[in-house]
């Protein structure tokens, strides 16, 4: 919270302090730059309709996270309740007389029909939803083939992550928490290395970038950073969805820059050295493994929770739901509806600390490809699917990423301050050109 605190107070001193001071020394001497006035200019191109169209796409977002969070829990609750829990669990001592291999097989028939149940929910927000705001590209066909895949890879994967933490369970049943904590970030650990490599591809086709100028330029910022220059892909998401986005992905050997082709086919040079400046900062600024720390954190208070909680719900609703203990396999809908509680009252927090690395990385863009109206322009693009102008409070607990104005005010600053004698750009003209 200190940081959060911190960024706040520097964003105020930002936004009050060099405008008086540009004011008092320079306005008999040349025209001056306001920041606030250069960011309005941006501000102030996304209006209207789109505006509107924006608004309340991103705003709508904030409702799925309830009803997210709601389908999440009902479907456990209704596989609790139901009993249906019991009998998977029945039929999985049935199968096998191994009692370590029983929670992997009871995963089973639970991941198929919780995404049974949820599937309504997933193509109302992940199809028609996009297709209503106009963000997607692709037909509903390969789109449910894309979550088929998704879902068989999580038959594949769960059941492991499953039997490793039953099994320390049946270890360690008073510290388990912390033994699963482990699992968990072994289990992350190893879905971020082999992620790019075997995961990715399965959804899209990712190339070296093609060589030229603009190639050139982000190979020697890539340079600049120590960063090899090798492992930055251009991949095919065009086929899913016309947003522009890259990413950094892997760990150790497999990490990696991948910038999808909208990033380079709808923007210009300037842009895309930008955002690939973002890019490097969170490559060179370490996210990756922040983020696994801090995952890890939140991960162990969570199952620090449930050791505790599931016990208690146990002893009241055992009976009702067939389940005898927190050994049990048939206790995994109460572990995965106390865990869709805790990250739902988490989610403001979560967003916090990932806005914190963004913001960094923002920063550190900057500083490396210098384009503050490159920036300012993507930021102002990236209003087709995030809100551009949020009250404070709402970014606070809403945003995974600084919001366009943000971004813009941020952009503007690092112009007055490090470029000679700044202009106003105004980018509506700039576009036409
Ligand atoms: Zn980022």
């Amino acid at each position: 919270m200190m940081k959060i605190f911190a960024m706040v107070l520097a964003g105020l001193v930002f936004l009050v302090f060099p405008t008086e001071t540009v004011f008092a020394q320079e306005a008999a001497v040349a025209p001056t730059f306001d920041v606030e006035q250069a960011s309005r200019v941006y501000i102030d191109t996304l209006k209207g309709e789109a505006l509107e169209k924006s608004n309340s796409y991103f705003e709508g977002g904030y409702w799925l996270i309830l009803w997210g969070a709601m389908v999440g829990f009902l479907v456990d609750f209704l596989i609790l309740q139901s009993r249906l829990s019991a009998r998977f669990r029945n039929w999985a001592q049935r199968v096998t007389k191994k009692r370590w291999l029983q929670p992997g097989l009871y995963t089973l028939p639970y991941l198929i029909v919780g995404f049974i149940l949820a599937l309504p929910w997933t193509i109302y927000t992940g199809f028609f939803r996009e297709k209503q705001y106009d963000l997607m590209s692709q037909g509903v066909g390969s789109w449910f083939g894309e979550q088929v895949i998704g879902f068989l890879l999580s038959l594949a994967i769960f059941p492991l992550l499953i039997i490793a933490i039953f099994t320390v369970i049946r270890r360690a049943p008073k510290t388990w928490w912390l033994w699963g904590t482990g699992v968990v970030s072994i289990f992350l650990f190893i879905g971020m290395l082999l992620g790019p490599v075997f995961i990715s591809p399965l959804f899209n086709d990712y190339n070296d970038m093609e060589k030229g100028q603009l190639r050139d330029r982000i190979v020697a910022m890539a340079a600049d950073n120590n960063v090899p220059a090798d492992n930055i892909y251009v991949f095919n998401q065009s086929r899913q969805h016309k947003r522009i986005s890259a990413n950094v992905s892997g760990v150790g050997p497999t990490i990696r820059i991948s910038l999808n082709d909208n990033l380079l086919e709808r923007t210009s040079p300037e842009e895309v050295a930008a955002v690939m400046g973002h890019e490097l900062g969170h490559y060179v600024l370490g996210h990756t493994w922040r983020l696994v720390s801090i995952i890890a954190a939140i991960i162990a208070l969570g199952l620090f929770l449930i050791s505790r909680i599931t016990p208690r719900l146990i002893a009241r609703y055992g009976d009702r739901w067939g389940v005898r203990d927190i050994a049990d396999p048939a206790a995994l809908p109460v572990f995965g509806l106390l865990l869709t509680l805790y990250f739902f009252a988490a989610t403001p927090a979560l967003n916090t600390l990932t806005r914190v690395n963004e913001s960094d990385a923002d920063l550190f863009g900057l500083n490396t490809a210098k384009e503050p109206d490159g920036f300012a322009k993507v930021a102002m693009r990236l209003s087709e699917y995030r809100k551009i102008e949020p009250g404070p409070i709402e970014e606070m607990l809403f945003f995974t990423h600084p919001s366009g104005a943000t971004r813009v005010r941020m952009a503007m600053e690092w112009k007055a301050q490090n470029i000679e004698n700044p202009q106003i750009v105004k980018p509506g003209l700039l576009e036409q050109e």
